[in-house]
């Protein structure tokens, strides 16, 4: 078996000739969650919004047990189930789809944005969703717009559900004409985060700022030449693709995770739209001085802790940098699905050069790697963390961090929180 230090070892020199991070790349069996995950996020945050899943009865378990089953709200997801005859091609699925769009839409006028969610099932009986979604946006025009996006397991990782459904959204962005600078924030946030940010901004004395995804369909926000898109989260490859398209600019920055993440982050804004480097730091010390007194509060339970992320969530690098350079611990191995090493400089130079950082999953073989290296916390899926707490090891489900505000100054507390309380219920148990 190689060791840890000697596979990164072996990736530096390969690394030398490209001047890039040495990466350790793998392709095999892989321990992920669906796309379909996004949805219970999304749905909280384009609020005239309805997710229907178009797929089968493990789909609408998987989704019902992620997000609760609401018992008083009237839900804005739900699973429109292909049954046994649809799967054999003995029913016209497209017709039965007509049916409960129209059923769901007559009963549900508040519903203005329908996301139509293609599943493993619905692309492997190749129903098309994209042309279900024209045909019933014809149907159901102007009152609904009907979109579709695929959420399915084949070949993605769940955070690429919302980068799908955002794509999604770009070709439906109104064409901005002025040519003056607009900042795009691209990447689902919670309400209360994303007003943290506008706040932010606005003494900073940019207010022309836009946030995608919008609270209400009904609000996207237009764009164009002058747009300049600053990334909330990590994994929007599509969506960045299809704003270039649209003539956007996007911006390479840290990601706003703890008190560096942030202020770097907000200062790559901040420098393009020319605010003095005075009128920031009067502008962010306060929340600064404030997250760091909240990091303070639990760094003394992770300084020098060892930790291991396994590829899952695409977080995984801006974490670890903030749990390197911000709590003082460290990174063992770093996985990720996908590496973007433009778009992760900021992060990727931060971390410590013994980090093996990792792309892709050969699962058996990162598991072996990962008992050798006996870190003190291990960042996963759930599937791999109850059999790891099994062998006594202590684990993070990676997505509990998509489905708790943790970007800004005022979340970075609860963000290291997040790390500390599995080490603390391992200590209560072993007392
Ligand atoms: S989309 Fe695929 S992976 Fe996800 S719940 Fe449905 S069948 Fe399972």
């Amino acid at each position: 078996m190689t060791s840890v230090l000697a596979s990164a070892k072996a990736l530096s020199k390969e690394a030398c000739a490209t001047g890039e991070r040495p990466v350790l790349r793998e392709r095999g069996q892989r321990e992920v969650f669906c796309g379909l995950t996004g949805i219970i996020w999304l749905h909280r945050k384009i609020q005239d919004a309805f997710f229907l899943v178009v797929g089968s009865r493990t789909c609408a378990h998987l989704i019902q047990s992620a997000a609760g089953v609401m018992i008083f709200a009237e839900p804005r997801f739900a699973t429109a189930i292909l049954d046994e005859r649809d799967l054999a091609g003995l029913a016209d699925a497209n017709e039965e789809l007509d049916r409960v769009v129209g059923r769901l839409l007559e009963r549900r006028p508040d519903i203005r944005m329908l996301f139509l969610v293609g599943s493993c099932p619905s692309e492997v009986i190749k129903l098309d969703l994209s042309r279900a979604a024209e045909r019933l946006s014809v149907q159901h025009a102007p009152n609904v717009r009907i979109l579709n996006y695929s959420g399915s397991g084949i070949e993605t990782t769940f955070t690429q559900g919302e980068d799908a459904c955002l794509a999604s959204l770009v070709p439906q962005l109104p064409e901005r004409t002025e040519t003056t600078p607009q900042l795009l924030v691209a990447g689902a946030l919670a309400d209360i985060v994303e007003d943290q940010f506008r706040r932010i901004f606005t003494e900073l004395g940019m207010t022309d700022v836009a946030f995608l995804p919008p609270r209400k369909s009904s609000d996207l926000p237009a764009v164009g030449p002058g747009t300049r898109v600053l990334l909330a989260q990590p994994f929007l490859t599509d969506t960045t693709a299809r704003l270039q398209e649209r003539g956007c600019e996007i911006l390479t920055a840290a990601f706003p995770y703890g008190v560096e993440g942030t202020m770097a982050w907000l200062r790559t804004a901040a420098d393009l739209w020319g605010v003095p480097r005075a009128r920031f730091d009067e502008v962010v010390a306060p929340a600064a001085a404030r997250a760091r007194k909240a990091l303070d509060a639990h760094k003394f339970r992770l300084v020098g802790k060892r930790v291991f992320f396994f590829p899952d969530s695409q977080l995984e690098i801006p974490l670890a940098r903030f749990l390197h350079e911000e709590l003082d611990m460290i990174p063992v191995e770093v996985g990720t699905p996908y590496l973007n090493q433009k778009q992760m400089a900021f992060d990727l130079a931060k971390l410590p050069a013994e980090t093996l950082v990792s792309e892709g999953q050969d699962v058996e073989r990162q598991l072996d790697r990962c008992r050798e290296a006996k870190p003190d916390l291990i960042v996963c899926g759930l599937g791999l963390a109850n059999p790891l707490e099994a062998e006594g090891f202590t684990t993070k489900w990676s997505i509990e961090l998509l489905f708790t505000p943790v970007q800004g100054f005022e979340q970075a507390g609860d963000l290291a929180e997040l790390f500390t309380r599995p080490l603390v219920r391992r200590t209560r148990l072993e007392v």
